[in-house]
């Protein structure tokens, strides 16, 4: 298969491109790909005005980047990546994201930091297999997980996310965006924006990728409160988003006390294979789980015994981080996140 590649430059002598993958110009031949090229590079550049046109190609698909998949079940694979925070990351592709392949299709879990993760992405997913890409389903709204779901919509994907999900990221938008251009360099970012889901999940939805379907569940407030799982009935995969942290420190942005329920209430079925939002792939609940439920446990213990003492936040959290600190070995980034959880678990239990 050949790809549209559109070079698009900030405005300015030297200023950084970014080669832009789109999707609308797949063919199966060059001069086909090309057919296209300059409606479709125009139809792009129209919404997004701060770039400027730099010539476009078509390339092969085994001649572009893609990001490493790996198998972690039979038609589903993943990309992990680096259980670090952002802050920590020189590229931000430290979310795990996952593809399962039906007979008819194609379902992507999360979509990475950038327009430009998720063009390699969606590369990677090019060369396991030519059936479309029809649903992204966003696990929440992190940005570390749903900045490259562009190129997937553009692709003809439908995106789904948790019924909460378009206000949070409408609230988060500028701030996320922001913060990764901040955070990485110009050419990883350009052209990366918000896409919204075109369609909700209130409860719980079954897509049907063609003798194979997933069922996704809108949880209830945990790790955030747009947190949607995706299940593989067929191979027993769950993909759980941030709701499993493992190897990363655990960060908390929508309820402790959701999160413990949560986690002590595994999906039934059992999964068989778990894909967390950071960390390795799990074979069993408790060993995906219980290093996060641990943690967990100890911040709320400590933190309720600084409320029941009559600490004030301000000096709390302090206190909580120095409890905690012999946990500081089992997790990446430990202190930057725990002072932060410090400070969201106080706020939460002080109302107990
Ligand atoms: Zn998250």
């Amino acid at each position: 298969m050949f790809h549209l590649i559109l070079t698009a430059c900030l405005a300015g002598p030297s200023a950084p491109c970014v080669p832009i993958l789109l999707p609308q110009g797949d063919a199966a031949s060059g001069p086909a790909c090309m057919q296209g090229a300059a409606r479709i590079s125009k139809d792009w550049l129209d919404r997004h005005s701060e770039l400027v046109a730099a010539g476009t190609e078509c390339v092969p698909t085994e001649n572009l980047p893609a990001l490493d998949l790996q198998q972690v079940a039979p038609g589903v694979f993943a990309f992990f990546g680096r259980p670090v925070q952002l802050e920590d990351s020189t590229d931000g592709r430290i979310a795990n994201l996952g593809v399962v392949i039906g007979q008819d299709s194609v379902a992507v879990i999360d979509t990475g930091v950038s327009r430009m993760q998720g063009q390699q992405f969606y590369t990677a997913i090019r060369r396991l297999t030519p059936k479309p890409v029809s649903h992204v389903i966003l696990t929440h709204m992190h940005p570390d997980h749903v900045l490259g779901t562009s190129v997937f919509q553009e692709a003809g994907a439908q995106v789904l996310g948790h019924h909460a999900l378009p206000l949070a990221l409408q609230m988060r938008a500028g701030g996320y965006l922001e913060n990764i251009a901040r955070l990485l360099p110009p050419e990883e970012v350009l052209g990366t924006e918000i896409v919204l889901p075109d369609a909700t999940v209130q409860d719980s939805l079954r897509i049907d990728l063609g003798g194979r379907s997933l069922l996704l569940r809108a949880e209830q407030t945990a790790h955030t409160d747009n947190d949607l799982t995706a299940f593989d009935d067929t191979t027993g995969t769950l993909f759980s988003g941030d709701l499993i942290f493992r190897e990363l420190t655990p960060i908390i942005d929508g309820s402790l006390t959701g999160w413990m329920d949560w986690i002590a209430a595994p999906p039934q079925p059992e999964p068989r294979v778990i894909v967390p939002g950071h960390g390795d792939v799990a074979r069993e609940w408790r060993q995906a789980t219980s290093p996060q439920a641990d943690f967990l446990k100890a911040l709320a213990d400590v933190t309720r015994s600084q409320i029941d003492a009559g600490a004030p936040l301000s000096e709390a959290v302090g206190i909580i981080v120095n409890n905690l600190n012999y946990m500081n070995k089992n997790w990446n980034s430990f202190p930057a996140s725990v002072a932060r959880d410090a400070t969201a678990a106080y706020k939460e239990l002080e109302w107990e």
